[in-house]
Protein backbone atom coordinates (compact mmCIF):
# COMPACT_ATOMS: atom_id res chain seq x y z
CA UNK A 1 0.00 0.00 0.00
CA UNK A 2 0.84 3.67 -0.89
CA UNK A 3 -0.16 6.63 0.90
CA UNK A 4 -0.34 9.68 -1.09
CA UNK A 5 0.99 9.69 -4.69
CA UNK A 6 2.22 12.87 -4.80
CA UNK A 7 6.11 13.10 -5.36
CA UNK A 8 7.37 10.16 -3.27
CA UNK A 9 4.94 8.09 -3.72
CA UNK A 10 4.43 8.87 -7.99
CA UNK A 11 8.16 7.06 -8.07
CA UNK A 12 8.15 4.13 -5.56
CA UNK A 13 4.85 3.23 -7.13
CA UNK A 14 6.15 3.88 -10.88
CA UNK A 15 8.75 1.07 -9.81
CA UNK A 16 7.03 -1.34 -7.88
CA UNK A 17 4.45 -1.74 -10.12
CA UNK A 18 7.13 -1.64 -13.51
CA UNK A 19 8.63 -4.58 -11.17
CA UNK A 20 5.88 -6.61 -11.11
CA UNK A 21 4.86 -6.64 -7.53
CA UNK A 22 1.25 -8.49 -7.20
CA UNK A 23 -0.85 -5.82 -5.80
CA UNK A 24 -0.83 -2.20 -5.11
CA UNK A 25 -3.21 0.02 -3.67
CA UNK A 26 -2.83 3.71 -3.50
CA UNK A 27 -4.77 6.27 -1.54
CA UNK A 28 -4.57 9.80 -2.22
CA UNK A 29 -7.15 12.82 -1.28
CA UNK A 30 -5.67 15.79 -3.80
CA UNK A 31 -5.97 16.59 -7.30
CA UNK A 32 -3.59 16.95 -10.16
CA UNK A 33 -2.26 20.36 -9.83
CA UNK A 34 0.07 22.40 -12.78
CA UNK A 35 2.27 22.74 -10.11
CA UNK A 36 2.74 18.92 -9.20
CA UNK A 37 4.45 18.22 -12.69
CA UNK A 38 7.95 18.99 -12.16
CA UNK A 39 7.99 16.07 -9.75
CA UNK A 40 4.91 13.75 -9.87
CA UNK A 41 5.85 11.98 -12.80
CA UNK A 42 2.91 9.99 -12.92
CA UNK A 43 0.85 12.87 -14.05
CA UNK A 44 0.82 14.79 -17.39
CA UNK A 45 -0.87 18.47 -17.69
CA UNK A 46 -3.99 16.77 -19.38
CA UNK A 47 -4.62 15.41 -15.87
CA UNK A 48 -4.06 18.87 -14.51
CA UNK A 49 -6.15 20.86 -16.47
CA UNK A 50 -8.95 18.41 -15.61
CA UNK A 51 -7.87 18.28 -12.05
CA UNK A 52 -8.30 14.45 -11.79
CA UNK A 53 -8.07 12.68 -8.43
CA UNK A 54 -3.98 11.88 -8.06
CA UNK A 55 -5.80 8.46 -7.09
CA UNK A 56 -7.38 8.07 -10.63
CA UNK A 57 -4.77 9.43 -12.58
CA UNK A 58 -2.15 7.20 -10.87
CA UNK A 59 -4.41 4.09 -11.08
CA UNK A 60 -4.75 4.76 -14.60
CA UNK A 61 -1.42 5.40 -16.08
CA UNK A 62 -0.17 2.02 -13.27
CA UNK A 63 -2.53 0.11 -15.18
CA UNK A 64 -1.12 0.78 -18.52
CA UNK A 65 2.31 0.40 -17.31
CA UNK A 66 1.91 -2.80 -16.11
CA UNK A 67 -1.28 -4.75 -16.55
CA UNK A 68 -0.23 -7.68 -14.43
CA UNK A 69 -0.23 -6.03 -11.79
CA UNK A 70 -3.55 -5.22 -9.79
CA UNK A 71 -3.65 -1.27 -9.00
CA UNK A 72 -6.37 -0.12 -6.62
CA UNK A 73 -7.19 2.97 -5.67
CA UNK A 74 -8.72 5.08 -3.13
CA UNK A 75 -9.30 8.44 -3.87
CA UNK A 76 -9.53 9.07 0.34
CA UNK A 77 -8.21 11.07 3.01
CA UNK A 78 -6.29 8.91 5.17
CA UNK A 79 -7.44 9.68 8.27
CA UNK A 80 -8.13 8.16 12.16
CA UNK A 81 -11.38 7.01 11.28
CA UNK A 82 -11.09 5.05 7.71
CA UNK A 83 -7.24 4.71 7.92
CA UNK A 84 -7.58 1.14 9.37
CA UNK A 85 -10.58 0.01 7.08
CA UNK A 86 -8.48 1.34 4.11
CA UNK A 87 -5.52 -0.67 5.01
CA UNK A 88 -7.45 -3.76 6.12
CA UNK A 89 -9.27 -3.27 2.97
CA UNK A 90 -8.89 -6.33 0.04
CA UNK A 91 -6.50 -7.54 2.77
CA UNK A 92 -4.08 -6.10 5.19
CA UNK A 93 -0.64 -5.34 2.89
CA UNK A 94 2.91 -6.70 3.21
CA UNK A 95 4.52 -2.99 3.34
CA UNK A 96 3.08 0.04 3.69
CA UNK A 97 4.95 3.26 2.00
CA UNK A 98 5.14 6.99 3.50
CA UNK A 99 4.25 9.20 0.35
CA UNK A 100 2.59 11.54 2.68
CA UNK A 101 3.21 15.38 2.97
CA UNK A 102 2.60 15.89 6.36
CA UNK A 103 3.24 14.77 9.95
CA UNK A 104 -0.03 13.99 10.90
CA UNK A 105 -0.68 11.50 8.53
CA UNK A 106 2.76 9.71 9.09
CA UNK A 107 2.42 8.84 12.90
CA UNK A 108 -1.42 7.91 11.94
CA UNK A 109 0.21 5.44 9.58
CA UNK A 110 2.87 4.53 12.03
CA UNK A 111 0.25 3.35 14.53
CA UNK A 112 -1.78 1.23 12.02
CA UNK A 113 2.22 -0.13 10.78
CA UNK A 114 2.56 -1.21 14.55
CA UNK A 115 -0.64 -2.36 15.35
CA UNK A 116 -1.23 -4.63 12.67
CA UNK A 117 2.60 -5.58 12.25
CA UNK A 118 2.91 -4.14 8.67
CA UNK A 119 6.65 -2.70 7.47
CA UNK A 120 6.79 1.19 7.31
CA UNK A 121 8.52 2.37 4.82
CA UNK A 122 9.52 6.42 5.59
CA UNK A 123 9.98 9.23 3.59
CA UNK A 124 10.15 12.56 3.44
CA UNK A 125 11.23 15.12 0.96
CA UNK A 126 11.38 18.91 1.31
CA UNK A 127 13.45 21.42 -0.91
CA UNK A 128 16.55 20.19 -1.49
CA UNK A 129 16.82 17.34 1.38
CA UNK A 130 15.28 14.20 1.98
CA UNK A 131 15.54 11.27 4.84
CA UNK A 132 14.04 7.65 4.20
CA UNK A 133 14.17 5.28 6.73
CA UNK A 134 12.07 1.31 7.63
CA UNK A 135 10.05 0.82 10.58
CA UNK A 136 9.51 -3.20 11.07
CA UNK A 137 6.94 -3.94 13.85
CA UNK A 138 8.06 -6.79 16.13
CA UNK A 139 11.76 -6.59 14.80
CA UNK A 140 13.09 -5.28 17.61
CA UNK A 141 14.01 -2.19 16.33
CA UNK A 142 12.30 1.58 16.60
CA UNK A 143 9.14 2.99 15.11
CA UNK A 144 8.91 6.54 13.96
CA UNK A 145 7.53 7.52 17.95
CA UNK A 146 10.70 5.87 19.27
CA UNK A 147 13.09 8.18 17.42
CA UNK A 148 10.66 10.99 17.27
CA UNK A 149 7.58 10.62 20.11
CA UNK A 150 5.64 13.91 19.18
CA UNK A 151 5.11 15.25 15.47
CA UNK A 152 6.35 18.53 15.16
CA UNK A 153 4.25 21.34 16.20
CA UNK A 154 2.58 22.93 13.33
CA UNK A 155 3.67 26.02 11.59
CA UNK A 156 7.52 25.17 12.73
CA UNK A 157 8.73 23.07 9.56
CA UNK A 158 8.87 24.18 6.10
CA UNK A 159 6.46 22.42 3.87
CA UNK A 160 6.06 21.86 0.15
CA UNK A 161 4.18 25.56 -0.33
CA UNK A 162 6.53 27.35 1.86
CA UNK A 163 10.10 25.86 0.49
CA UNK A 164 9.10 23.75 -2.55
CA UNK A 165 11.20 20.33 -3.53
CA UNK A 166 13.31 19.91 -5.49
CA UNK A 167 12.13 16.70 -8.02
CA UNK A 168 15.52 14.88 -7.99
CA UNK A 169 15.67 14.66 -4.02
CA UNK A 170 11.70 13.28 -3.96
CA UNK A 171 13.18 10.64 -7.22
CA UNK A 172 15.88 9.69 -4.49
CA UNK A 173 14.41 9.38 -1.60
CA UNK A 174 11.00 7.50 -3.54
CA UNK A 175 13.85 4.67 -4.88
CA UNK A 176 15.21 3.74 -1.96
CA UNK A 177 11.81 3.49 -0.53
CA UNK A 178 10.58 1.32 -3.54
CA UNK A 179 13.90 -0.66 -3.11
CA UNK A 180 13.14 -1.09 0.66
CA UNK A 181 9.67 -2.19 -0.06
CA UNK A 182 11.16 -5.00 -2.70
CA UNK A 183 13.38 -6.33 -0.01
CA UNK A 184 10.55 -6.68 2.38
CA UNK A 185 8.17 -8.18 -0.35
CA UNK A 186 11.09 -10.19 -1.32
CA UNK A 187 11.84 -11.78 2.77
CA UNK A 188 15.13 -10.46 3.10
CA UNK A 189 14.57 -8.69 6.27
CA UNK A 190 18.23 -8.75 6.70
CA UNK A 191 18.67 -6.81 4.45
CA UNK A 192 16.61 -3.95 5.27
CA UNK A 193 18.13 -0.46 6.54
CA UNK A 194 18.41 0.09 9.86
CA UNK A 195 19.06 3.12 9.16
CA UNK A 196 17.83 6.98 8.98
CA UNK A 197 19.16 8.14 5.26
CA UNK A 198 19.55 12.00 4.98
CA UNK A 199 20.24 13.72 1.76
CA UNK A 200 20.90 17.59 1.12
CA UNK A 201 21.61 17.46 -2.98
CA UNK A 202 22.58 21.11 -3.22
CA UNK A 203 25.42 20.37 -0.44
CA UNK A 204 25.80 17.66 -1.42
CA UNK A 205 25.71 15.78 1.94
CA UNK A 206 24.52 12.31 2.99
CA UNK A 207 24.29 11.53 6.37
CA UNK A 208 23.21 7.92 7.99
CA UNK A 209 22.12 7.90 11.65
CA UNK A 210 22.01 4.26 12.60
CA UNK A 211 18.41 3.70 14.65
CA UNK A 212 19.42 -0.36 15.33
CA UNK A 213 19.41 0.51 19.31
CA UNK A 214 16.83 3.18 19.01
CA UNK A 215 13.69 0.91 20.18
CA UNK A 216 12.77 2.59 23.24
CA UNK A 217 10.73 0.74 25.75
CA UNK A 218 8.59 3.11 27.15
CA UNK A 219 7.52 4.13 23.68
CA UNK A 220 3.86 4.93 24.26
CA UNK A 221 2.89 2.94 20.58
CA UNK A 222 5.23 0.28 20.29
CA UNK A 223 5.88 0.06 23.68
CA UNK A 224 2.20 0.33 25.72
CA UNK A 225 0.36 -0.03 22.99
CA UNK A 226 -1.35 2.72 22.84
CA UNK A 227 -2.41 4.04 19.29
CA UNK A 228 -3.08 8.19 20.19
CA UNK A 229 -3.25 8.63 16.27
CA UNK A 230 -6.10 5.82 14.89
CA UNK A 231 -8.07 6.75 18.11
CA UNK A 232 -7.76 10.78 17.38
CA UNK A 233 -10.49 12.80 16.56
CA UNK A 234 -11.60 13.45 12.75
CA UNK A 235 -9.36 15.86 10.64
CA UNK A 236 -10.20 19.92 10.86
CA UNK A 237 -10.40 21.23 7.93
CA UNK A 238 -7.30 22.03 6.49
CA UNK A 239 -5.43 24.26 3.79
CA UNK A 240 -4.07 21.85 1.32
CA UNK A 241 -0.50 22.46 0.40
CA UNK A 242 0.83 24.54 -2.06
CA UNK A 243 -2.78 25.16 -3.41
CA UNK A 244 -4.92 28.17 -2.88
CA UNK A 245 -7.43 25.22 -1.77
CA UNK A 246 -9.06 23.97 1.31
CA UNK A 247 -10.37 20.66 2.12
CA UNK A 248 -13.20 20.30 4.49
CA UNK A 249 -13.94 16.18 5.96
CA UNK A 250 -16.96 14.76 5.31
CA UNK A 251 -19.07 13.21 8.11
CA UNK A 252 -18.51 9.57 8.18
CA UNK A 253 -22.02 8.20 5.80
CA UNK A 254 -21.08 7.83 2.08
CA UNK A 255 -22.92 10.55 -0.05
CA UNK A 256 -24.97 10.13 -3.05
CA UNK A 257 -22.82 11.72 -5.37
CA UNK A 258 -25.45 11.65 -8.76
CA UNK A 259 -28.42 13.54 -6.31
CA UNK A 260 -26.56 15.55 -4.86
CA UNK A 261 -24.73 16.97 -8.50
CA UNK A 262 -28.28 17.44 -10.00
CA UNK A 263 -29.34 19.41 -7.54
CA UNK A 264 -26.59 21.69 -8.15
CA UNK A 265 -26.71 23.91 -11.64
CA UNK A 266 -24.09 23.41 -13.57
CA UNK A 267 -22.08 21.05 -11.75
CA UNK A 268 -19.96 18.15 -13.51
CA UNK A 269 -20.99 14.79 -12.50
CA UNK A 270 -18.46 11.91 -12.68
CA UNK A 271 -18.27 7.79 -10.86
CA UNK A 272 -16.04 9.39 -8.16
CA UNK A 273 -16.77 13.43 -8.03
CA UNK A 274 -18.85 16.11 -8.73
CA UNK A 275 -17.08 19.59 -9.07
CA UNK A 276 -18.91 22.62 -10.39
CA UNK A 277 -18.63 27.04 -9.45
CA UNK A 278 -20.65 28.05 -6.80
CA UNK A 279 -20.78 31.70 -5.06
CA UNK A 280 -20.48 32.61 -1.67
CA UNK A 281 -20.65 35.96 -0.07
CA UNK A 282 -20.25 37.64 -3.93
CA UNK A 283 -17.04 35.12 -4.86
CA UNK A 284 -16.79 32.69 -6.46
CA UNK A 285 -15.05 28.65 -5.79
CA UNK A 286 -14.49 25.85 -7.13
CA UNK A 287 -16.44 23.14 -5.49
CA UNK A 288 -15.31 19.09 -5.64
CA UNK A 289 -17.22 16.43 -3.67
CA UNK A 290 -16.25 13.03 -3.49
CA UNK A 291 -18.12 10.40 -2.19
CA UNK A 292 -17.28 9.84 1.77
CA UNK A 293 -18.26 13.47 2.01
CA UNK A 294 -15.20 15.16 1.27
CA UNK A 295 -15.11 18.29 -0.54
CA UNK A 296 -12.54 20.64 -1.89
CA UNK A 297 -12.91 24.36 -1.86
CA UNK A 298 -10.68 26.25 -4.34
CA UNK A 299 -10.34 29.62 -4.48
CA UNK A 300 -9.36 30.02 -0.72
CA UNK A 301 -6.99 29.95 2.11
CA UNK A 302 -9.78 30.52 4.58
CA UNK A 303 -11.07 27.87 6.79
CA UNK A 304 -13.73 29.21 7.68
CA UNK A 305 -15.02 29.98 4.57
CA UNK A 306 -14.46 26.89 3.40
CA UNK A 307 -16.64 25.51 5.89
CA UNK A 308 -19.25 27.61 5.13
CA UNK A 309 -19.27 27.01 1.04
CA UNK A 310 -19.48 23.17 2.50
CA UNK A 311 -22.54 23.49 4.71
CA UNK A 312 -23.91 26.23 2.17
CA UNK A 313 -23.70 23.36 -0.78
CA UNK A 314 -23.39 20.23 0.94
CA UNK A 315 -24.79 20.11 3.77
CA UNK A 316 -23.36 17.40 5.76
ZN1 LIG B 1 8.05 2.89 19.27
Amino acid sequence: MIVGVGALGCVSADLLVRAGVGTVTIVDRDLVEISNLHRQGLYCEADAIEKKPKAVAARDRLRVVNSDVDVRAHIADFTSENALSLIEDGGVPDVVIDGTDNFETRYLINDCSVKLGVPYVYGGAIATQGSAAVFVPGGGGPCLRCVQPDPPKPGTQATCESAGVVGAVSSIIGSYQAAEAMKVLMGQMDRVMGSMLSFDLWEGQRTRVDLSDAKDPECPCCGNGEFAFLEALGAPPQVLCGQRAVQVSGGSTMIDLERLGAGLEGFEVKEYMIRGTVEHGGEAFELTCFADGRAIVDGTDDVGVARAVYSRYIGI
